[in-house]
């Protein structure tokens, strides 16, 4: 089955909006089986609606429509299709009856111009949309289900997880997530090289990221045998890898280091400068965090750093809010202040300016402080700001994973 992506909207054309409908539609689809051979973006304009709509139609078995479907002047894409498909609009009374309690529900008026999502085209099908107002709808032509969907990602994505995936024949393909961080993905690949020709039955792609490297194996079949294929070839590559990997089921560093903390009924707190509160917010980011997460303390300033973490002024001014020293005392003082079994700190420099020959743009240290030995890392990571914070909150969490697991 082969199928293309339409996304609609004047914003993606002019680049306010990133489209990333069309690449979560494409994963979505290839975990079925089913490919996308085309995609296209064009703007809130009828005709050019209708001219995708034309070029695609008895060329792909589904073409899968985003955007314009609000009750706003800009949202054309029903009545391109209306005119595509040579059809009118009924009014839906029982969908607008719907969709008046449904704010009502929530204490409000619901405005007039929302009449227009109850003005069903009468050549479709509707798609229920458990998160929003704006129904799917789906018109056939004598080789092609057209879908049309709204912009809104949570909107579309609910519909299409809802409806459409469920729809489309044959089980999801088998996939497994290997996650990596510290090591480049050349350097990966370098060690992988041999094994990653030597894999059968799967396909592989490595996903980079500055935060690490993923390994998505996804099976070339369907069921036992798929499984089977995938598994195999997760073991072979984490075997090669070793603790350069944290998660072998897709999951979040953060979530590896909560699982082996709550195993071991032990609890973090972060002391934070140049990350602001990164892997704090990577930490509550998983559910269930409270059984293992104390708290974070954001110490920007030298000032709060001696005020809240007890560094002493004599290691700042001897070493600078940027050394070994330092990042020391921080983890050491939050794990205290906070009561917690493991302390963690962060301080470095993410530009763009603040760096000098000595301690360059991209410097952090990363410490971490349990009952027994404290330990720091110098890293050098990538000597741009966003990045570079994001590396950085990566990277004390996993100096603390690896810490964890040697101890396990
Ligand atoms: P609404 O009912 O909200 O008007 P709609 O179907 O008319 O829904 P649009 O107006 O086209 O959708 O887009 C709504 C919002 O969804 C846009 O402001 C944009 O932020 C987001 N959006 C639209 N298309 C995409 C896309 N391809 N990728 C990511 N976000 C998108
Ligand atoms: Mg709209």
């Amino acid at each position: 089955m082969k199928a293309a992506i339409l996304t609609v909207g004047d914003e993606l054309l002019d680049g306010y909006v990133t489209d990333s409908n069309s690449a979560w539609l494409a994963r979505a689809l290839a975990s079925r089986g089913v490919s996308v051979a085309a995609k296209a973006s064009v703007g809130d304009v009828k005709e050019h609606i209708v001219e995708a709509l034309a070029r695609w139609d008895g060329q792909f078995d589904l073409v899968l429509v985003t955007g314009g479907l609000g009750p706003t002047h800009d949202d054309v894409t029903k009545l391109a299709c209306c005119a595509y498909f040579d059809c009118g609009l009924r009014f839906d009374e029982a969908y607008w009856a719907e969709l008046v309690s449904r704010f009502e529900a929530r204490g409000y008026d619901i405005p007039d111009n929302n009449r227009s999502q109850a003005e069903i085209p009468t050549a479709c099908e509707t798609l229920p949309n458990p998160a929003g107002t704006a129904l799917g709808l789906k018109f056939r032509s004598a080789a092609t289900t057209f879908i049309l969907l709204p912009g809104v990602p949570r909107e579309m994505e609910a519909i299409v997880t809802g409806s459409l995936l469920p729809s489309l024949e044959g089980p999801e393909l088998p996939l497994r997530t290997l996650r990596t961080t510290g090591l480049f993905e050349s350097a990966l690949a370098q060690q992988l090289g041999p094994a990653l020709e030597a894999l059968e039955g799967v396909q592989v792609g490595l996903l980079t990221d500055v935060t690490g490297v993923d390994i998505r194996i996804r099976a070339g079949a369907t069921g036992a045998a798929g499984s089977a294929a995938v598994d195999r070839a997760a073991d072979d590559l984490a075997r090669i890898l070793g603790d350069k990997i944290y998660s072998t089921h897709g999951d979040s560093l953060a979530r590896r280091v909560g699982q082996l903390l709550a195993q071991r009924g032990e609890s973090l707190a972060i002391a934070e400068s140049c990350t602001g509160g990164l892997a704090a917010a990577a930490s509550t980011a998983e559910a269930g965090s409270s059984a293992w997460f104390q708290g974070a303390v954001v110490a920007y300033s030298d000032r709060s750093k001696i005020d809240l973490l007890g560094v002493r002024a004599e290691t700042l001014a001897a070493h600078g809010a940027v050394s070994a020293e330092v990042a020391l005392e921080m983890a050491a003082g939050v794990r205290a202040a906070l009561h917690a079994d493991w302390g963690l700190a962060t301080t470095g420099i993410s530009g763009p300016g603040g760096g000098s020959q000595a301690k360059p743009v991209g410097l952090v240290y990363l410490a971490v402080a349990g009952s027994g030995a404290t330990k720091v890392r110098e890293a050098h990571l990538i000597a741009e700001r966003e990045p570079h914070r994001r590396a950085a909150a990566q990277s004390v969490l996993d100096l603390l994973r690896l810490e964890l697991q040697r101890h396990g």
